[in-house]
């Protein structure tokens, strides 16, 4: 299953976010076109094996874009939704700019997935980092979202200015009372040419200790395991444009290995001793960079098992990707 993304850098966005510098990430300023983007569309689908792909516009607000480019880019990939091999639409946007008028325009397309950049639930995160919107905006648009049957998607970051371990695990646990079928766990970039940039400069934001970061990460990845919200991601998309722009925070190419990692450290912590069970493929994630996790491990027997897929500790699941 995948996606044929289409970014829409900016596009739609009035907001200004502290942390926010959607050129750098995606490396491209101008939307494309309606044209362009059904061209994308065609173009990947000529290499698309399989079924339950979606077509899915990232990167801006895309609800945001105004009522006719939002239905001209729905009606450009609607034409290939069959719901077989291209299963539907997933969009992302803000919460704010989620309401009735514009739930009512996507329900005539098919829309199968809406993912929010919430980021926090935490009222004073919400406003350091200048996003514009409330937490109260976030439950309307959640609520919107899972009245019309659409897979509801939150994003969130760890990190943000005044943002702690006990936050951000506040927030994975509402995500799920908020009926959340998945998620994307975004620990804090800081990028070049941004309000955020600036704070690290002059000293006003002192990014979370990268220890405290891994912990917080991998708990809010377990909170969301244990309750069936899938976590498409841990980390953004490594790219050329965003090594170059990262100016600090936690840019690290291999994040995801090192949080899934310390998922394995974490239970295993609590758990105290016992059994651990592992497909050879988790083998690496199981010993942690530079076998880091195993001091952590030593209370522990364990198996190589190709029968399961993922880490079981004590005959519990922890992990599978
Ligand atoms: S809402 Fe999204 S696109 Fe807009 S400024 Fe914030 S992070 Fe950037």
């Amino acid at each position: 299953m995948a996606n044929i993304p289409i970014f829409i850098p900016h596009a739609g966005c009035r907001n200004d976010c502290a942390f926010c510098n959607q050129k750098s990430i995606t490396g491209k300023i101008v939307p494309p076109t309606e044209y362009e983007a059904e061209e994308f569309i065609k173009e990947n689908l000529k290499t698309l094996s399989g079924n339950g792909h979606t077509i899915a516009f990232f990167g801006g607000s895309f609800t945001g874009i105004g009522k006719d480019n939002m239905k001209g880019y729905l009606d450009a990939a609607k034409k290939y939704v069959d719901g077989e091999r291209i299963k539907g639409i997933r969009l992302s946007t803000r919460p704010d700019y989620i309401d009735d008028e514009i739930m009512d325009i996507l329900a005539a397309y098919p829309v199968t997935n809406i993912e929010l950049g919430a980021q926090s639930l935490d009222g004073e995160v919400l406003e350091r980092a200048r996003r514009g919107h409330t937490k109260d905006d976030v439950y309307r648009a959640a609520e919107a979202i899972r009245k019309r049957g659409i897979a509801l998607g939150l994003q969130m970051m760890i990190g943000l200015p005044s943002d702690t371990y006990e936050k951000s695990i506040a927030t994975a646990r509402q995500f799920v009372e908020l009926g959340a079928v998945e998620t994307r766990i975004y620990p804090t970039v800081i990028l070049k040419n941004t309000l955020l940039a600036d704070m690290y400069e002059r000293g006003e934001y002192v990014p979370m200790d990268f220890e405290e970061m891994l912990d917080t990460a991998a708990d809010c990845y377990s909170i969301f395991f244990e309750n069936n919200v899938k976590v498409l991601r841990i980390g953004l998309q490594n790219s050329e444009e965003l090594r170059c722009n990262a100016a600090g925070g936690f840019y690290h190419e291999a994040l995801g290995e090192r949080v899934y990692s310390r998922v394995i450290r974490r239970n295993a912590q609590r758990e105290g001793s016992g059994e651990i069970r592992y497909n050879r493929r988790f083998l690496s994630k199981v010993a942690g960079q530079k076998k880091e996790n195993m001091p952590y491990l030593e209370g522990f027997s364990l198996y190589e098992d190709n029968s399961v897929s993922g880490v079981l500790i004590n005959g519990k699941y922890v992990l599978t990707i």
